[in-house]
């Protein structure tokens, strides 16, 4: 019994600890989860206590009612993730290359409990018709949240971006195929996510987030359509740009993240007569 009073105490004390160095170590920090960001747009000032999960009473199914009118969002007509039907794409002759400006960042990963997160320095921007966002972080699903000609994939990454000027978002969706290769731009931080729920971890270790476009910083093919945030409180401001290419990771690799993160993919959502656009050919 002493035991385990004890381990609770070490546990919390670690707990307290790190949520000490998110108030100290860092005069930069801001809230960048998705929660954060909608309630910016928003004008909200606080974030909802309530807790969402991705099974059970508390799973997607039920998102849109368990927070009070906070999350009704999540029953929306615009929702996000989609199946990409590769047939049913419009070409749209004003879409740009998505252009990408992105400097190095220090390290910072946070284990949020529902993926992991990692917040990037500030001014590395993405630029795509005539609009331009600021990269604020990147984080992890298992496996991929949108599909495509209904195949998944084992995860997908999103680099979420905001305009500073009207708090709209700009996600990029790259998804990971096995490879026998560790993915370079992950392996330099395999030892050091977080193991546990509100772990950080912070380093100056710098490193390029366009790893994760194989270093490319003009996009051409990708798929465009206007949907949400894919967790609650599921606000539809986002502009989702699903890149085509797609990039390694081994199984290792993926394993470790399953572990952290379990399976954290919200399922497709009704496209509702939305088009799903791509640049023209
Ligand atoms: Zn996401």
């Amino acid at each position: 019994m002493k035991k385990v009073t004890l381990s609770f105490t070490i546990a919390f004390m670690m707990l307290s600890c790190q949520e000490e160095s998110i108030k100290n170590n860092d005069e930069n920090l801001t809230n960048n989860d998705e929660q954060s960001l909608a309630n910016s747009f928003y004008g909200k000032t606080t974030n909802s206590n309530c807790h969402f999960e991705y099974e059970g009473a508390n799973g997607p199914d039920n998102w849109s009612g368990i927070c009070g009118n906070d999350w009704q969002d999540c029953g929306g007509h615009s929702q996000s993730p989609i199946n990409i039907q590769t047939r049913n794409v419009v070409e749209n002759d004003n879409l740009e290359d998505l252009e990408f400006n992105y400097s190095n960042s220090f390290t910072r990963i946070i284990n949020n409990g529902h993926t992991i997160q990692f917040d990037y320095s500030s001014g590395s921007t993405l630029s795509v018709n005539n609009k331009t966002y600021e990269l604020k972080q990147f984080h992890f699903h298992t496996s991929s949240e949108h599909t495509v000609n209904g195949i998944s994939y084992p995860m997908e990454v999103h680099l979420v971006h905001r305009d500073n000027t009207t708090g709209l978002l700009a996600v990029i969706g790259v998804f990971f195929e096995l490879s026998n290769n560790d993915n370079p731009l992950l392996a330099n931080f395999m030892n050091d996510l977080p193991l546990n729920e509100g772990g950080i971890y912070n380093s100056n270790f710098n490193y390029n987030a366009l790893g994760f476009l194989d270093y490319e910083d003009e996009i051409e093919e990708y798929y465009s359509y206007s949907g949400s945030l894919t967790t609650p409180p599921c606000s539809p401001i986002v502009s989702w740009f699903v890149v085509k290419n797609r990039v390694k990771i081994s199984r290792k690799q993926l394993l470790q993240f399953e572990a952290l993160m379990h399976q954290n993919n919200r399922p497709i959502q009704l496209l509702n007569g939305r088009n799903i656009f791509v640049p023209e050919s």
